[in-house]
């Protein structure tokens, strides 16, 4: 089968819950980029986190469909929650070249602190190779960010993009917080998503 040039944004994150400042992120990048879609991938164990630190895959990719299913360009993969072991994305990309082949250009899309130690993921190089990186920040400089992303060369730093988003001052972290303090959370997150914190009880104890 011929397959079609595309060009697809890949949001890795957490998502412990998502977030509208997630879904305005993944939006706005999508026009920007002129994205064919987006595609939601939770991440099944990030490198970066304890597995005991965080809920349950399961849980959070429900919410992650149920807060993205009214976007017709928006999709949500499980390919993190079937995959053992921690969630590398060079291993998630390669998965998507596999499926979607050579023609696809792929974005990876994430949060400016998730890259602060972007030099030391597994094959960066291969990684810079097979996707370009959007990185969703808040407006300003960060020393931080923009010393992982000065570790690369010329060719590789052109293949990341720093995109300036005011709509993250929304946290997971916040919203973990608010429920357990019993504060509401109406409006940070989708209705269905809201709902489905409570019924589950999700972040009620959470440290
Ligand atoms: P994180 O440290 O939890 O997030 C860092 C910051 O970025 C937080 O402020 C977070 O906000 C924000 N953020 C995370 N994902 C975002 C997104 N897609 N769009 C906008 N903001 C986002 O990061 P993480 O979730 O663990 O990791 C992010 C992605 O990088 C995951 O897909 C993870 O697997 C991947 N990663 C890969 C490697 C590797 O391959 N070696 C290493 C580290 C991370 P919220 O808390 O509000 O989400």
């Amino acid at each position: 089968m011929d397959q079609q040039q595309q060009r697809i944004g890949i949001m890795g994150g957490t998502f412990d819950p998502i977030h509208i400042g997630h879904l305005v992120t993944a939006e706005t990048v999508r026009l920007a980029f002129n994205l064919d879609k987006v595609i939601f991938v939770p991440a099944g164990l990030p490198p970066n986190k304890q597995s005991a630190s965080i809920t349950s895959i399961r849980h959070r990719y429900i919410m992650t469909v149920m807060a993205t299913y009214s976007n017709p360009y928006f999709f949500v993969s499980s390919i993190e929650m079937d995959r053992p072991g921690p969630s590398y994305t060079i291993d998630t990309i390669r998965e998507f070249c596999a499926l979607y082949g050579r023609k696809t250009e792929f974005f990876f899309i994430t949060g400016s602190d998730a890259v602060t130690d972007l030099p030391t993921w597994k094959e960066v190089d291969s990684l810079l190779t097979i996707c370009q990186f959007v990185v969703a920040a808040r407006p300003g400089c960060s020393i931080a960010v923009d010393k992982a992303i000065n570790y690369f060369d010329g060719m590789q730093r052109q293949r990341i993009h720093r995109f300036a988003t005011k709509e993250l001052e929304i946290s997971s972290t916040d919203i973990r917080e608010r429920v357990k303090k019993g504060f509401s959370i109406k409006y940070i997150v989708p209705e269905s998503v809201e709902n489905y914190i409570l019924k589950e009880g999700l972040y009620a104890n959470s440290k």
